[in-house]
């Protein structure tokens, strides 16, 4: 009789979509399920909506054969999370605060939980199987609705002493410029992200600018998608907002880059999936601003794993315990 096969249980739970599955030890997904995050909105439905994930989970867990066996669960979480403490510090977009996943999954299905942030399993799977194989130090931007970056440095993920690295979507870009979501003003992503192009696109023609797109939309009903339709059909508008994202997004890579010094950057997300349009331009932007002498020698590149790097990455949390980066004390709880 042969041995059981370890599986690893990965669960992305984004603002919008959760994404479910198991995955092997080299990082294939065996089986997933997708689904709708939040069946309703508010701090006050927070149990509900985990319910509901655990229900979507034994669904995925029941598809395991018999020689199959449920070695970890890995969670990432848009959002802050101390992860000594397995719990969810602050995840805005779901209305959650200090949620304690860990402990909530692992009572149900009783084997080792490990929580981390999304961006930061996106990076980790990444490393381990994508763009990043075989190197020690990178930088995974995930570019969605909001952006994000997970920091492996010398093979171990960097989360900061309060586990907030990598927020380089709040790095500050303009002087006084537009609110952000977290409170202050000026912030990277509200200028480059996919809603950032989309706000901006409305904002635009809402002050009497021109553009073909509404000659068959209503405003009303754009999606961040329609702008890039538009820019590829030639509409001027649309690709002034994304070149002007693109402008946002190299600025703040190229003060990563010299900051930190990476092997590779490595350019994931939704948005990482508009190659001609948004990725190729940036990576020739930030080649174009980064201290010279590294021109020649920083990758920056798309991702490999598609949406599923953060479900792959998040799946072998557990695992990889070891190389979970420093272990920050700092309390954020709140
Ligand atoms: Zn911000």
């Amino acid at each position: 009789m042969s041995l059981a096969e370890e599986t690893y249980l990965g669960i992305d739970i984004g603002g919008t979509k959760t994404n479910i599955g198991l995955v092997d030890a080299k990082g294939t997904v065996l089986t997933q399920k997708k689904t709708a995050t939040s069946i309703k909105s508010g701090p006050q439905w927070a149990e509900e909506n985990i319910q509901s994930i655990i229900e979507d989970t034994k669904e995925v867990v029941a598809t395991l054969s018999d020689n199959q066996q449920i070695r970890s669960i890995g969670i990432g979480v848009p959002g802050t999370v101390n992860w000594d403490l397995g719990k969810v510090v602050f995840a805005p977009n779901l209305h959650w605060r200090n949620i304690p996943i860990r402990d909530i999954f692992a009572s149900v299905f009783g084997v080792p939980v490990f929580v981390g942030q999304d961006t930061q399993a996106a990076a980790w799977g990444e490393f381990l199987y994508g763009a990043g194989q075989g190197l020690q130090d990178i930088a995974c931007i995930t570019i969605g609705t909001g952006i994000g970056c997970g920091l492996v440095i010398s093979g171990h993920l960097y989360r900061g002493h309060f586990g907030t690295a990598g927020e380089i979507g709040h790095t500050v870009v303009e002087k006084e410029g537009l609110p952000c979501n977290c409170g202050r003003n000026g912030c990277m992503e509200v200028y480059a992200s996919g809603t950032a192009i989309l706000n901006r696109f409305k904002v635009a023609v809402e002050a009497g600018q021109k553009t073909s797109i509404l000659e068959h939309r209503q405003l009303d009903e754009l999606t961040t998608f329609d702008i890039f339709a538009g820019a590829e059909a030639h509409d001027l508008l649309a690709q002034e907002i994304i070149g002007s994202a693109v402008e946002y997004l190299s600025m703040a890579l190229t003060n990563l880059i010299n900051l930190f010094g990476p092997e590779a950057v490595i350019l994931s997300g939704g948005i990482g999936e508009q190659r001609a349009l948004y990725v190729e331009p940036l990576i020739q932007r930030t080649y174009a601003r980064i201290y010279s002498i590294l021109v020649d020698k920083i990758k920056i590149t798309p991702a490999k794993l598609g949406a599923n790097a953060p479900l792959i990455g998040a799946a072998m949390l557990f695992r990889d315990a070891p190389h979970q980066g420093n272990k920050g004390k700092g309390d954020l709880s709140c």
